[in-house]
């Protein structure tokens, strides 16, 4: 409608495209730097954000990239590791399909002298040296204060939860945020809580099939959908649109997805998380260059704060970004950042 095209794409929002300023070093001396991505289909940001912002800020600090994605294979993930340590990586930055197949890549880069640093997801009772992430749990909370605020006067609004994958440590923490406004909610009976599902290796469709399910249990009725990511959130929309319900029903996203923003100007999604990838991916290129000069005071500097690991009670150095809450007034922030280009965004259906 014409209301959101002032807002996103009208003339008056412009597109940085840049995605930041780059400044371009030779630290990192034409070494081999290692990437392992986990995934293709559960979120458009892997192969779309990650892979073109790392390749180039690691170029940027002189390194050799070797890029690669496992597509959701536990075992790609570690023949992958296996392939770039043999071809004499000297870090590798790793975003494992599960944290169990994470750590036992650790436990040979650990063996084989080549440093780690978990890439997104922390790699629960893994070794790793350091940790580049958002704020996962705040992550979680501006789903949750979203979705609390777009039912806000719906006394005893029923909603559905369609989680991420249990075996990604990121989706405990996101339900963790979530739960820290939604319970009490839940609790007083403001909300009302109708099922609460993780997601098998957050593959789309289940996600998609499980709330289709959960839906059709409780009489095709619900007011508000808890979606994970926009993916997720994608395939929730779909259901809804087959029983009629989308734009009426409230449904959370996450990544920021050239899709998700479309979705969030159609009317169709309430909000989704903006995470500037591009400062996760520089960071980890910093951090690689500290790693490879073996300076632990550069890479201190970096990684300021503290991670728990869930299982061992270590504590990883880590750096943890800020991640933004994003309705449909400040889809053109995400534009304006350069993380989405507006021409993705403002196609002719929205
Ligand atoms: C990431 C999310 C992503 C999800 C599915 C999580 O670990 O933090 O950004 O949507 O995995 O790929």
């Amino acid at each position: 409608g014409l209301a959101l095209a002032v807002t996103a794409c009208g003339a008056n929002s412009s597109n940085s495209g840049s995605g930041g300023s780059s400044s371009s070093n030779s630290a990192g001396n034409g070494a081999k730097v290692g990437v392992i991505l986990p995934e293709t289909t559960t979120s458009a940001r892997w192969e779309g954000f990650d892979h073109p912002l790392l390749e180039k800020k690691l170029k940027d600090q002189g390194f050799d990239p070797i890029i690669q994605n496992a597509q959701g294979d536990d075992q790609k993930v570690s023949q992958l590791a296996d392939s770039m340590l043999s071809q004499g990586v000297k870090v590798l930055i790793l975003a494992s399909t599960t944290g169990d197949v994470g750590a036992a890549v650790e436990k040979k880069a650990a063996a084989a002298g080549v440093p780690v640093i978990d890439y997104d997801r922390l790699n629960a009772g893994g070794s790793a040296d350091y940790y580049v992430s958002f704020d996962n749990v705040k992550v979680g909370t501006l789903q949750g204060q979203a979705l609390a605020d777009s039912l806000k006067g719906k006394q005893g609004a029923q909603v559905i939860e369609i989680e991420g994958a249990a075996t990604d440590n990121n989706a405990l923490l996101f339900y963790q945020g979530q739960q820290q406004v939604l319970k009490p909610l839940y609790d007083a009976g403001t909300l009302k809580l109708v099922k609460s599902q993780y997601t098998d290796k957050w593959d789309n469709q289940t996600g998609g099939t499980n709330f289709e399910n959960f839906l059709t249990a409780n009489g095709g009725k619900v007011d508000g959908v808890l979606a994970a990511n926009d993916g997720l959130a994608g395939a929730v929309i779909a259901v809804l649109k087959k029983n009629g319900l989308n734009g009426k029903v409230p449904v959370t996203g996450q990544d920021a997805t050239a899709d998700g923003l479309k979705a969030i100007l159609r009317g169709d999604q309430y909000m989704t998380v903006f995470k500037p990838i591009e400062q996760e991916a520089d960071a980890a290129a910093k951090l690689a260059t500290a790693l490879l000069k073996n300076s632990k005071s550069d890479a201190d500097k970096i990684a300021t704060q503290k991670v728990t690991d869930p299982k061992t009670k270590r504590e990883v150095s880590s750096l943890l970004l800020d991640p933004q809450s994003i309705t449909k007034d400040k889809v053109k922030d995400v534009i304006s950042a350069g993380a989405v280009a507006k021409a993705d965004v403002c196609t002719g259906d929205v």
